[in-house]
Formats: structure tokens, sequence, C-alpha cells
């Protein structure tokens, strides 16, 4: 399997390109529209055929690169069905599959970051989106996001995973590229809690900054950058 974890550094933005081989269809999830570029250079270079792209949900802090691979590779856009972007081909539900020729990846819902959040699983590689970070947890103060919800979608769908399924989130503003559930079960500082109420009031007093272009990035994304 090809796999490379490609990385934005504007945004703290992780992005991921997946194929079986050289040669073969490749799948992109939650591209940077300024690394766009990039992405062509190494689909080329791995002589890689764009199919799909995945957004795991309208981002805040970046445009999406969607539209624009689209329109370059003719490539067809994924989001999950709560999605509010009307632009987006092919709506996933939870539990279905997105095939990419003999990989099989599972679109699991989990909102709660935001209303239309979704992590994708692929064997045991889970893209987590801004669900669950390694050692935190995705923010839920803008875009109908709900604390309650994501403390659901994190401990009783994320969580019970096996231990040892490879976590890579859409961020990390410090460094780290990869982790696993077992890890963040034991070591993650927002995971510590014991009751969903906890969680919440945990949620409810992060005094998080407005992100700076959030109101610009939701409305380019909600066209998925176009
Ligand atoms: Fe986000």
């Amino acid at each position: 399997m090809i796999f490379k974890q490609l990385f934005d550094q504007k945004s703290s933005t992780y992005t991921y390109l997946i194929a079986s081989s050289k040669g073969r269809e490749a799948l992109i999830i939650d591209p940077v529209l300024e690394n766009v570029k990039d992405y062509i250079i190494l689909l080329k270079k791995l002589d890689l055929r764009l199919v799909k792209v995945i957004d795991t949900h309208i981002h805040a802090d970046h445009v999406t690169g969607a539209s624009k691979l689209k329109d370059i590779t003719k490539c067809s856009t994924i989001m999950g069905d709560h999605t509010p972007a009307d632009a987006v081909e092919i709506k996933v539900k939870d539990d279905e599959y997105i095939n990419l020729e003999n990989l099989k990846i599972k679109a699991m819902y989990t909102p709660g970051h935001t209303s239309d959040s979704y992590s994708f699983l692929m064997d045991n590689y889970l893209f987590s989106g801004d669900t669950l970070l390694i050692n935190g947890t995705g923010r839920t103060d803008f875009q109908n996001g709900d604390s309650k919800d994501a403390y659901n979608s994190i401990f009783n769908k994320l969580l019970k995973l096996p231990d040892e399924t490879f976590l890579y989130p859409a961020h990390d503003y410090k460094g780290e590229k990869v982790s696993t559930i077992g890890k963040e079960k034991k070591q993650n500082p927002r995971l510590q809690v014991s009751s969903v109420d906890e969680y919440v009031e945990l949620m409810n007093n992060l005094n998080l900054k407005k992100p700076t272009e959030i109101d610009f990035n939701v409305a380019k994304n909600i066209n998925l950058g176009a």
C-alpha cells in the first residue's frame, strides 16, 4: 500500500494520500487548497490516478482543495451525508464503505466537533478528522458543535476500536504524527473523565480564541473551496 501523510504548515493540517500501489487509483483525505500543486506532483511521481477526495467535515481553519482537485483530475468528491455542502457528489452514510480498488474505507458518523464530522476507518488506520486528536479532541464551540455528541462519538465509537488501531488526525500542533487508540485512552488528558457531564464541563471551559479566518473558510468550504 502507498500511504503518505502530508502536512500544511499554515493550518497544521494533515492530508492523507492512499493507494494500493504505483500506477493504481488514489484517494486523498482533507486536501488543503494551497497545496494542490504539490499533490498533483506527488500523484504524477507515483503514477497514481486520483479518483476520490474526502473531506472529514467543513473545516474552519483552511480552505479545502477538493473542488480544485476535481477540476484537475475529475475525481469524485465525498463527504458524510450530514454535510451542508450541496456540491458534494457522493454523500456517504454511517457504516457505509468507500471502495478504492481492493481497499475498503468505512465511514463513521462522529459528530461533536461539528454536526457534519465523519471519521474514516481503513483496516486499522483511523482517520479521525478533528473528532479525536493526539493528546486532544476537537473543539465543540462552533459549526453546530456539541460536546455531548463529541463524548458519544469518542467514547462510544472511536474508543471502542481495538487498542492497536492507528490514529491519524486532521491536525497536530506539536509535531505528533500518529498515535493509537490504546495510547490515547491512557494518555490523552481530555479522555480522563468519568462521565459525559464531566466532559461537557471540560469542553465548556476551554476559552479558545475564534479561528481568525473561520467565516471566510467556512463560506468557501460549503462550496468545496471553489
Ligand atoms: Fe475542524
